[in-house]
């Protein structure tokens, strides 16, 4: 494909969805020289970015997310916000299977014009998936969201990478007793700013009520991180449409708290340099395994440690001290 830098971003920030959708195209194609065009589009957009709320939410499957998506992104629209979802899967290219689910989700969000949703980019491995995220997050900033919603499913590491990404991370939990211990047992809740207990209606509401007491008591023995703001605990039915003003206002008004005083641009800071030291591996990884006699070398000393007769360790300083030899000369610019 030919492409004008300028034309696809004047689309893209006009907001035109056709802009977004050739964008979106673009930062996810792996050719090298799309990659080189990508991050050229992502500079040009880079003064336009970094204004929306970013917020993470996650939850073990059944837990009632995208019931939960689609009821307060409604509100959000309601309230006149341009929302995007955006969803990581963390299961592995391998399985091609899919925790979050291939059904059809959110339909009511999906054909309103102000939201945009986007599944995980399939085929990648989570590292991949969250560079791909990170980078939608910005191509949506500039076409003019100012709500982005990242969804992810309970498995520990992909709840690190959205909270390295989002402004407030919201733990959905059920309202069954023993639940939140685990949560907190597998070092999640630290990562939570808000817990919000689903299907807070009919049979489960008094469970619900429960469960929000048991986890203001769990997190009160949770150490407080001076960064944020001391975790809410909330309920909700999104079936019965309960509970939504008050996640809403409670997330936008901890959000201000935070920006006016400074800790949300530090969070951002920090994000930022997480995100560059990361892209500086991947990219040196790729830049690495695209010279052909790089790529020789380390198959060979991968049968060596494969086979057992050379140690990982060894094998990784063999290869690097072949590339000082030889230099970076050679191989092609990424
Ligand atoms: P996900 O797997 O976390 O995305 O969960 P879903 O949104 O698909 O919901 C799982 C099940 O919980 C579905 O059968 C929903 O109808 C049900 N559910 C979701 N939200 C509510 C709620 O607010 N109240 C009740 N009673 N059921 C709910």
């Amino acid at each position: 494909m030919s492409i004008d830098i300028q034309a696809l971003e004047a689309a893209l920030v006009s907001g035109e969805s056709r802009g977004l959708a050739k964008a979106l195209t673009l930062i996810e194609s792996r050719r090298p020289e799309h990659r080189l065009l990508a991050g050229k589009l992502l500079s040009a957009i880079y003064p336009k970015t970094g204004r929306a709320n970013r917020i993470g939410i996650t939850g073990s499957p059944g837990v009632g997310k995208s019931t939960f998506i689609e009821a307060l992104g409604k509100f959000f629209l309601e309230q006149g916000h341009r929302l995007a979802v955006l969803a990581i899967d963390p299961s592995s290219p391998r399985s091609h299977g899919s925790i979050l689910g291939d059904k059809t989700r959110m339909e009511e969000l999906s054909v309103n014009p102000n939201c945009f949703i986007r599944p995980s980019p399939s085929g990648l491995s989570l590292g991949g998936v969250a560079r791909r995220t990170r980078e939608c997050v910005l191509l949506c900033e500039a076409a003019g969201y100012d709500t982005i919603i990242i969804e992810t499913v309970g498995v520990g590491q992909s709840e690190t990478l959205v909270s390295s990404m989002v402004d407030a991370f919201v733990f959905l939990q059920l309202p069954n007793a023993g639940d939140q211990l685990q949560g907190i047992k597998k070092g999640i809740l630290e990562l939570a700013d808000l817990v919000v207990v689903t299907k807070a209606d009919g049979a489960f509401e008094q469970a619900a009520r429960r469960a929000v007491v048991d986890h203001e008591l769990a997190l009160h023995y949770m150490q407080p991180d001076p960064d944020r703001l001391p975790v809410r605990v909330m309920s909700c039915s999104a079936v019965e449409k309960k509970g939504l003003r008050e996640i809403y206002v409670t997330l936008l008004g901890n959000l201000k708290t935070l920006e006016t005083d400074g800790r949300l641009q530090k969070r951002r800071r920090q994000q930022r340099e997480e995100w560059f030291d990361s892209e500086l591996q991947d990219q040196l990884m790729d830049l690495l395994l695209r010279d052909p006699n790089f790529k020789k070398d380390t198959q060979t000393l991968k049968t060596k440690v494969t086979g057992g007769s050379l140690s990982p360790t060894e094998a990784a300083q063999q290869a690097i001290s072949s590339l000082q030899l030889k230099g970076l000369q050679g191989v092609p610019r990424f």
